[in-house]
């Protein structure tokens, strides 16, 4: 399999490290994403969902298109920029069908613990081999 980027949904924060160090590293322009974080809740970026005290939040790392599918540098050991700087440990780069590969070792890890794997739905034309898993939601 190509190498692929696995998310690990509950570890992110919405924090948008991975997306600014991409567009840092590839020099975009302010309006251009190579990823964006989604917030999953009431609508905006950061908006909690529900009513109180029934609110909820989560956050989705979203691979658009435009994604270079890089693989970063000798600084980041040739691991993409948006995975390489992610602080929480959310991000994951490797061969999923390579059982030596971080990523492949972390999917094996979520799945023991109950984690459902998913991607994106084709109609939101986001980049291929990128997958998330996702507990308790
Ligand atoms: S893989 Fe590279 S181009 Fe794609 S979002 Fe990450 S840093 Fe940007
Ligand atoms: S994937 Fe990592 S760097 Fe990106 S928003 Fe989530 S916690 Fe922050």
């Amino acid at each position: 399999m190509a190498k692929s980027i696995l998310i690990d949904v509950n570890r992110c924060t919405g924090c948008w490290t991975c997306s600014m160090t991409c567009k840092t590293a590839h020099n975009l322009q302010t309006d251009e994403f190579h990823m964006f974080i989604r917030t999953i809740g009431g609508g905006g970026i950061d908006q909690a969902g529900g009513r109180w005290p029934d609110v909820y939040m989560k956050w989705n790392p979203v691979y658009t298109q435009a994604c270079l599918t890089c693989t970063g540098d000798d600084s980041t050991c040739e691991t993409p920029y948006c995975v390489y700087n992610c602080p929480s440990g959310a991000l994951y780069y490797g061969d999923l069908d390579d059982p030596q590969s971080e990523a492949a070792q972390r999917l094996e890890k979520r799945r023991a613990e109950g984690f459902r794997m998913w991607q994106q739905p084709p109609w939101e034309k986001t980049r291929d081999n990128v997958f998330y898993v996702e507990k308790g939601i």
